[in-house]
């Protein structure tokens, strides 16, 4: 049984979809994908030999060596430029995660892309912030905890009114906070514009949780005299206090 983390990032997928899951490690997803009969082809990519291995042996295991291409290489360079029109990258960070995409999309790997579904571990704020800059649009969000864990899934498409749609998802208006405007986007890219607008229970306890990790973070750093150190715990003290204001007025 696929985990409910990758059954909601195989939500996303279209029917028929020409699929590159990357980072693929035993290839969960494609395999998932290619038995349910939502689509007919896939690629799986890995960097590392391990978890590449896993994934042929889960293709062979499967009888789909014939419809999934496991591949081994960096990110996006085991693709031909128009093989895909769907990536997957689940599982791991976020920065990671739009390193890939940036090193794929200057390469021209993009092209003939129209949809990503992307699920970082932690660093959401680097993809949101990549997605922006290089005119995707963010349509959805979702949020789920398993296992004890929560994780966000990320669904963006290509579109030539990326621009001013993403300006209006980005527009926090309607954070009832008296921030400006710059500082309420800000809020938005690390927290998530969809999520905020329609807050769930998973969301308030992943911020609440990362608060008393902060919390904590800032009762160890000692009171120094330490120029340096001092403005460090009170930029710590103040990134706390404005996730409890935001936290404090979501309805
Ligand atoms: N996508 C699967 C999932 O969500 O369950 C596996 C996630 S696993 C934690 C992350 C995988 O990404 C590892 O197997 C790792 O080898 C692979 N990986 C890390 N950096 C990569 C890169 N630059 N290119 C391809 N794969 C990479």
């Amino acid at each position: 049984e696929l985990s409910k983390r990758l059954r909601l990032v195989a939500d996303y997928i279209a029917d028929g979809a020409a699929l590159a899951d990357i980072g693929s490690d035993h290839a969960l997803l494609p395999v998932y994908l290619l038995q349910s009969g939502k689509i007919s082809k896939a690629i799986a990519g890995e960097v590392n030999p391990g978890p590449f291995k896993a994934a042929q042996k889960a293709a062979l295991a499967a009888g789909l060596t014939d419809r999934l291409s496991v591949r081994r290489g960096d990110g996006l360079a085991v693709l031909e430029p128009g093989e895909a029109d769907t990536i997957t990258i689940a599982g791991m960070g976020g920065a990671l995660m739009s390193s890939i995409l940036e090193a794929g999309r200057a390469n021209g790997k993009l092209e003939g892309v129209s949809r990503l579904v992307l699920q970082p571990n932690i660093g959401e704020d680097a993809v949101r912030v990549w997605l922006l800059e290089h005119n995707w649009y963010l349509t959805d969000e979702a949020v789920l905890e398993e296992d004890g864990k929560i994780y966000e899934v990320l669904h963006a498409v290509r579109d030539a009114e990326a621009a001013p749609k993403n300006e209006a998802l980005y527009d926090g208006a309607f954070l009832p906070l008296p921030f400006e405007p710059e500082l309420k986007k800000v809020i938005l890219i690390r927290m998530g514009p969809h999520l905020l607008r329609q807050p769930t229970a998973v969301l308030i306890a992943k911020w609440q949780s990362e608060i008393i990790k902060l919390e904590r973070i800032w009762s160890q750093m000692a009171e120094s005299s330490v120029q340096e150190s001092m403005a460090k715990r009170e930029q710590f003290r103040k990134e706390i206090d404005l996730l409890k204001e935001v936290l404090a007025c979501l309805p």
